[in-house]
């Protein structure tokens, strides 16, 4: 690890930020903070903070001595002066004098030095900058520190390594007593250039910026060079089946395994989507014979607890062939897992009333084929497995030397359910759809993009499969979603698409069916050729896509959605559009025959009859060659129905969401049509 500064850069923030009344401390101060959010190896998604001394205006426009400090919900790697509220310091200071202070009280009197009132709260770690005396300090868990400091002899070690350039402090809660602690430290020998928090992270001190982070750099840089000496092979690897089952198979298996039933919703789960990591060195963890030890040892630093939990998941590993010995082996694991957690809250909670979290795991370790970060949405998965795979490195470099060691159940307990630490995960509502994952084929035609959009604003991720590349590509992206250019009409096609979505995500709940195209042709005289096409794509393409589908949530074991996109035609047949009426009237027999034989596993097939959607198979040219043969505006011919009213293919995504979330229907052939009595299902 070596210094980022750079002088053309600093003077090139210093100048933009100028132009905007910002002056060069905070500037410089935004600077360094990006440089140290933008290495993982330091700062991992909002970790770490910064701080700044210095005057400030107070509203009154009159001058007071000010901590800049990390506001809460600010990532260093993209921080802006906004993300650095200014708090009052002379407050702040007097607290040093006091015996102790509640959490409460601490938050309280954060807020009430802000100087700007709507400011964010300013960092729970707030007072370790303001009881020190440094202009410019920063603080990280950067993982080769804590691979030290993480040690039944870190405080020896540490001292071994910095000798009289860096203080070392025992391990605390955050919050007022490590900041008195860390104070008290630092006044002992004021020449450190930094501080060891013990099984935390690390903090650095500095005149000015550069300082600062460059001391940083230097401690960190030490500790990397320390653990790379006379490096030696560190786990033993344990013995795996001969042949592994692949990781689109087991994810599925692991993901239901994983989902806590619904409290609010009789028969429903509460899903987790899955990250997975399988790189070297995580498989060189995983694999371990003694993975059950160093895995259970605990966090890297106290901050992960939140996305973690204390202890991850491990399940054995998963034979290929014999994937019902892995899901019996992976559900008891997780049973296990669960009351150990309830057991955990009971232990520490100790009647003090705390509301305890979901018991679920959000790490899970298996062996022969990596880990897997756990949340209720994708972003939440990767930061859990972002961390994981840096407690990884933290755990290994640490078992390299020695033994690894974390804070105690009982520490992690208290930073887990402190309210401090559980405001930084929000306290936004959850959508309907959140934990769910939805795969829609057609996904860049106009149906197919609504639908997917009307799925992700209410929470669930998002997989298109498509035939167009670039089209399918670009959706993809506007919803944060996985694109997949896929033939449907393949089968083998669609199985591979559909085991990348397992791999992704964990596993699939929604599938919309959405793939087609019109095939025209008087019924007498069609060419074969074209009537096989089209039942290609309107009729067996939608099989495989259920086929794989019902694959995959009956590995889940929670149940599941078929949606099919099917036409009045199936109903209700126009003249020359038998090429495309026949497949879709037995895809609608299609959605029935999944209906029946899959209601008892919970997998719920409905399918929309659409009509006269603009943009999705009646292109400009129909609406204007059948408007004229009408003899009426294209306006009138779009609005031929009962409430005379265009059917937009937004209505059509509303009514497949509303089949979505309706968990006791299963089925249905759901008209939007605008009102057609002649294709109305009887
Ligand atoms: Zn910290």
């Amino acid at each position: 690890m070596r210094s980022l500064w750079s002088d053309e850069a600093a003077a090139a923030i210093v100048t933009h930020y100028g132009a905007r009344d910002i002056g060069p401390d905070l500037a410089l101060r935004v600077y360094t903070s990006r440089l140290l959010g933008g290495d993982p190896r330091l700062v991992l998604h909002g970790g770490g903070n910064t701080s700044l001394k210095a005057v400030a205006p107070d509203l009154a426009g009159v001058p007071v001595e000010a901590l800049y400090i990390k506001g809460s919900g600010s990532d260093l790697a993209t921080i802006e002066p906004a993300g650095l509220p200014a708090v009052r310091l002379a407050p702040l200071r007097e607290l040093r004098a006091r015996a102790a202070l509640s959490d409460d009280d601490m938050a309280r009197r954060l807020r009430a030095a802000l100087v700007e009132p709507d400011a964010p709260n300013p960092s729970v770690e707030t007072l370790l900058h303001a009881f020190l005396p440094h202009k410019f300090i920063d603080h990280t868990h950067a993982a080769a520190v804590l691979s030290l400091a993480d040690q039944p002899d870190g405080a020896l070690r540490i001292a071994d390594l910095y000798g009289k350039q860096v203080g070392v402090v025992p391990y605390l809660m955050p919050g007022f007593g490590l900041a008195k602690k860390t104070a008290a430290i630092y006044d002992a020998d004021p020449a450190v250039e930094g501080l060891v928090l013990l099984k935390h992270g690390v903090v650095s001190l500095g005149a000015d910026a550069r300082e600062a982070y460059e001391r940083m750099i230097a401690i960190v840089a030490a500790a990397e060079a320390h653990l790379a000496r006379g490096r030696r092979t560190v786990f033993v690897a344990a013995a795996l089946p001969r042949s592994l089952a692949a990781p689109a198979e087991i994810a599925p298996i692991l993901r239901g395994a994983c989902a806590l039933p619904d409290p609010e919703r009789p028969g429903a789960y509460r899903h987790f989507v899955l990250d997975l990591r399988d790189g070297p060195a995580v498989r060189n963890f995983v694999d371990g014979a003694e993975l059950r030890r160093y895995a259970t040892a605990g966090v890297a630093t106290p901050d992960h607890a939140i996305r973690t939990k204390y202890r991850p998941l491990i399940v054995p590993p998963p034979e290929a062939g014999r994937l019902d010995a892995f899901a019996a082996a992976a559900r008891a694991a997780v049973a296990s897992f669960v009351a150990d957690y309830r057991a955990y809250f009971v232990r520490y909670d100790a009647g003090r009333g705390k509301r305890e979290l979901d018991p679920a795991p959000r790490v899970a370790l298996v062996p022969g084929i990596g880990l897997f970060g756990l949340a209720r949405s994708a972003r939440d998965a990767e930061i859990a497995a972002d961390l994981a795979a840096s407690w990884v490195k933290t755990v290994t470099d640490a078992e390299a030397i020695d033994r690894f060691e974390s804070i105690s159940e009982a520490d992690a307990f208290e930073i887990e359910y402190w309210p401090l630490e559980q405001a930084k995960l929000g306290k936004a509502v959850e959508k309907p759809l959140a934990g769910k994952i939805a795969v829609v084929t057609g996904g860049a035609g106009t149906i197919g993009l609504a639908t997917a959009l009307a799925f992700s604003d209410a929470g669930a991720e998002i997989a298109l499969f498509d035939r167009g590349g670039n089209n399918v590509a670009v959706a993809a992206e506007k919803l944060g979603g996985l694109g997949l250019v896929a033939d449907v009409t393949d089968a083998a096609a669609v199985r591979a698409a559909f085991d990348r979505v397992a791999v992704a995500f964990g596993g699939v709940d929604i599938v919309l069916s959405n793939a087609g195209a019109a095939w025209q042709g008087k019924i007498g005289e069609v060419d074969d050729k074209i009537l096989r096409q089209s039942f290609e794509l309107n009729f067996f393409a939608h099989q495989y896509v259920a086929q794989n589908a019902v694959r995959i949530m009956l590995a889940q074991r929670t149940g599941g959605c078929l949606l099919f996109n099917v036409s009045k035609q199936a109903v209700s047949p126009g003249p020359n559009f038998g090429p495309y009426g026949l497949p879709k009237a037995a895809t609608l027999a299609l959605m029935r025959q999944y209906a029946l034989e899959y209601g008892a596993a919970g997998i719920r097939a409905n399918a929309v009859n659409a009509d006269g959607i603009r943009g999705g198979l009646l292109t400009q040219a129909m609406i204007a060659e059948r408007a004229r043969a009408y003899g009426i505006s294209e306006q009138q011919y779009m609005s031929r129905n009962l409430l005379g009213r265009e059917v937009t293919a937004e209505d059509v995504a509303q009514a497949f969401l509303a089949l979505a979330l309706a968990r006791s229907t299963t089925g249905a052939f759901y008209p939007v049509d605008g009102g057609n009595l002649a294709a109305a299902p009887r």
